[in-house]
């Protein structure tokens, strides 16, 4: 269990690796690595597939027309995105918006699964099959399972893990739409119910808590620096004035707006 400061430093630690993330060969297509946004000690966390061309573009997850379905559903049942973290199974764009490969699931798995460790949500919501499957580690697909919340340990942590349709599912067809709507609107009871009872506590290993080794893997057949990481990605510079507000951080207003943090 972290304090508010302790857990937004260590997910910028987390965001800071994943933004020259070279583990998998989607680096060398992506524009933006989307780490994902929203408030660090959100009770809510939902868990999408990937970043499309928009994110990929912007930094920051669901901000498409799925994501416009998603702001609209949050805000049917009182919420918005401030109070909760969005995130993706994918941290890079795949070419095209083609599904994500295994490999690039193995590749970016464990900062998703950090994000978890560090947010600690009481709900985790899954946004369509991948997400779903990679949470549940089994090949039960959304279609039998949305809707169906469960309590599940992920990492040290117990979540009640929420499966739900995927807002891009929804856009076109009115069912999909109907039963994301009704499952969403079941949110606000799961929250109700607070945080699942924990397992115990591991003994805390203290040169672990400040970074992901998992993270830190060579990558063999990228030894070599990739040409395009040799000179900063235009993202990260510096926001200018007329960016306009962003949700920040006291003290470290330009990383906080770059990873979106409440
Ligand atoms: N679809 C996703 O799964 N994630 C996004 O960030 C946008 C669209």
């Amino acid at each position: 269990m972290s304090t508010p400061a302790e857990r937004r430093k260590l997910l910028k630690a987390v965001y800071e690796q994943a933004r020259n993330c070279v583990r998998c060969p989607l680096h060398q297509t992506r524009t933006t690595v989307v780490f994902g946004s929203g408030n660090a000690d959100a009770e809510l966390m939902f868990i999408g597939e990937a970043p499309g061309a928009n994110e990929d573009r912007m930094g920051l997850p669901f901000v498409g027309q799925a994501g416009k379905l998603l702001d609209k559903l949050l805000e049917e049942i009182g919420m918005e995105r401030g109070d909760v973290f969005i995130a993706n199974v994918l941290k890079c764009r795949p070419p095209d918006n083609r599904d994500p490969h295994p490999n690039e699931i193995d590749a970016c798995q464990p900062y998703l699964r950090r994000q978890i460790e560090l947010i600690e949500p009481a709900v985790i919501c899954t946004l369509g099959n991948f997400s779903t499957k990679l949470l549940r580690g089994e090949s039960v697909g959304i279609s039998r399972l949305h809707g169906r919340e469960e309590l599940r340990e992920i990492g040290s942590r117990a979540v009640r893990l929420y499966p739900l349709y995927h807002p891009a599912a929804a856009l076109y067809t009115p069912s999909t739409l109907e039963a994301l709507r009704r499952d969403f609107h079941r949110i606000p009871e799961l929250l109700a119910l607070g945080a699942p009872e924990q397992p115990p506590a591991l003994e805390p290993v203290p040169e672990l808590e400040e970074r992901a080794p998992e993270l830190e893997e060579p990558v063999p057949e990228l030894e070599e620096p990739a040409p395009e990481l040799e000179e900063p990605a235009p993202e990260w510079e510096e926001p200018s004035a007329a960016s306009g507000p962003e949700p920040t951080l006291a003290g470290e207003p330009e990383r906080a707006a770059q990873l979106g943090l409440f």
